[in-house]
């Protein structure tokens, strides 16, 4: 199987890795070239300058930022991939976009199936991502021996979206975990408790996360290199609440989290790590402002 990988960031890369490693890989390509250049050739594979260069591949996997993103390579991908190809969207986008890139590829007899992981960069690196499918199952069975390069799971969730949707609730947990978490460690900062004991002390009990684990040591630190950025986080929690609204839900700590991360972003901190939400616990409550 010859499968190609766009979008090389924290994910995108060594996801890639895991498919060179299996034999999988034949092409790379990202938005700034220089990254698809420098990975091809530590790696012995082509540098894709343009959707051309996918042209012979079964498989296009894409992990790349926003819907327009994922739209845009789609577009470009259905004019140039034979029928029978499949495109996997590793990205998290809206189940609208998993529903118009199935169509735009389908008009062509290209499959597509909408993949969005969790399990982030340390999941990404060892191979042990949580993949959340959606599509036509003959096709997910089609592109199962990519995604077992770097899953440890591999989930069938329904028909186009169903994978989205999916990912919508695990960022809703994903959202509400951080804030338990910098909430709580904020309230130990302040009351001088030992950080090198706190921390293995709440992961032996029933408040460990993965988010405490992986995030605990450096947040306290005050190390937010990403990780998972927070814009990307914004951009997750908006799809998340679109979602719950026209569920007719309100989910009060989704929308704690979606202001939280909006206020980050709004102070340029979007590139940072999801961590860095400690620093708005810590500040402590706003000052009532006006009349
Ligand atoms: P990232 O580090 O910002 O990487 C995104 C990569 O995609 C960059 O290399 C970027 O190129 C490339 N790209 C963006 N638009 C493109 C386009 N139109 N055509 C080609 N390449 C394009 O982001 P990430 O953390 O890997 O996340 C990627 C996706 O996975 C996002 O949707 C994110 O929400 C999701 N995700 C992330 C995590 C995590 O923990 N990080 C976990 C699960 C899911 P440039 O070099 O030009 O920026």
């Amino acid at each position: 199987m010859s499968t190609g990988f766009i979008g090389l960031g924290a994910m995108g890369a060594p996801m890639a890795r895991h498919l060179h490693a299996r034999g999988l890989l034949t092409a790379v390509g990202n938005r700034t070239q220089a990254k698809a250049d420098a990975l091809a050739a530590g790696l012995g594979v082509r540098a894709a300058r343009s959707a051309d260069n996918f042209a012979d591949c079964d498989v296009v996997a894409l992990c790349v930022s926003l819907d327009a993103d994922v739209l845009e390579n789609v577009a470009a991908l259905a004019r140039v991939l034979r029928r029978g190809a499949v495109v996997v969207d590793h990205s998290t986008v809206s189940v609208q976009t998993a529903t118009r890139a199935a169509a735009l590829l389908g008009a062509e007899g290209i499959g597509f199936i909408d993949a969005p992981v969790s399990g982030g960069v340390e999941g990404a690196r060892n191979g042990r991502l949580s993949v959340m499918a959606g599509g036509e199952a003959a096709v997910l069975e089609q592109v199962r021996p990519v995604l077992e390069a770097y899953a440890a799971r591999i989930s069938h969730m329904g028909g186009t979206g169903a994978g989205q949707a999916t990912k919508a609730v695990n960022q809703v947990l994903v959202a509400g975990i951080n804030e338990a978490v910098c909430e709580g460690l904020a309230l130990g900062e302040k009351l001088g408790l030992d950080p090198q004991t706190l921390l293995p002390t709440l992961m032996a009990g029933a408040a460990g996360n993965w988010f405490l684990e992986k995030r605990g040591a450096t947040l306290l630190e005050s190390r937010f290199t990403p990780g998972f950025k927070n814009a990307h986080m914004l951009k997750d929690l908006r799809i998340a609440s679109a979602i719950a609204a026209s569920a007719g839900l309100q989910l009060p700590t989704l929308q704690q989290a979606l202001a939280d991360y909006g206020e980050l972003v709004e102070r340029r901190r979007g590139e940072e790590d999801t961590s860095s939400l400690i620093d708005l616990k810590r500040a402590g409550p706003k000052p009532v402002t006006g009349p």
